[in-house]
């Protein structure tokens, strides 16, 4: 389980949206998960936030402490579903558990005015931001992408996300973060390694 760290920088705290799949973005609301694994969704409030800052929501729904509890526990499950996608076969709780929120009514679109635009709600909008996260981690894990499914490479980084690039290769989540400090460290380690030959 993720902890509420105290004294976090607030930079630490800030929401990630690097994972190509909002299900994945969702599990990304606990930070360092190889290390101190701390909760990015300490209030009710914070999850208002994320369904914003994720485009799932318009506008930050009112959440029970009990709605916190229910988004925790199916973070926990894509989280152990996703990593094995592609290559193993989940815990049957954990499927499950996806399986009860993709259940729910998920989020409706309604049409704006101008016919070109669309607003995501509902009349349960927690319930539904929910669902649609559990329906699309069901989708990827089912789909052509499964297998496409990484941890970041960096070491300090290990999110999870998804390479849809054409080749399959990707080892980081994000090149402009983790890929440029894990090739500037392999050119340190390379030129130390180097510098400690040449006497
Ligand atoms: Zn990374």
């Amino acid at each position: 389980m993720a902890v509420i760290l105290d004294d976090l920088p607030a930079k630490e705290l800030r929401f990630h949206f690097k994972s190509g799949r909002v299900c994945l973005d969702f599990v990304a609301t606990v930070g360092e998960r190889w290390q101190r694994s701390f909760e990015r969704l300490r209030s009710p409030e914070d999850l208002g936030r994320w369904f914003v800052e994720a485009g799932v929501l318009e506008s930050p729904p009112e959440v029970t402490e009990a709605q916190l509890e229910d988004a925790r526990a199916l973070r926990e499950s894509i989280y152990r579903v996703a990593k094995l996608a592609g290559q193993g076969t989940p815990e049957r709780r954990d499927v499950e558990e996806m399986n009860r929120f993709a259940a729910r009514a998920p989020l409706t679109p309604k049409l704006g005015p101008d016919g070109r635009s669309v607003t995501w709600g509902g009349d349960e909008p927690v319930e539904g931001a929910l669902a649609t996260i559990a329906r699309d981690a069901a989708d990827l894990v089912t789909g052509p992408l499964a297998s496409r499914v990484r941890e970041c490479a960096a070491r300090d980084c290990a999110l999870l996300f998804v390479d849809a690039s054409r080749p399959g290769r990707r080892k980081w989540c994000w090149m402009g973060a983790c890929g440029n400090v894990a090739k500037t460290g392999a050119y340190r380690r390379r030129q130390s390694v180097r510098s400690r030959k040449e006497p």
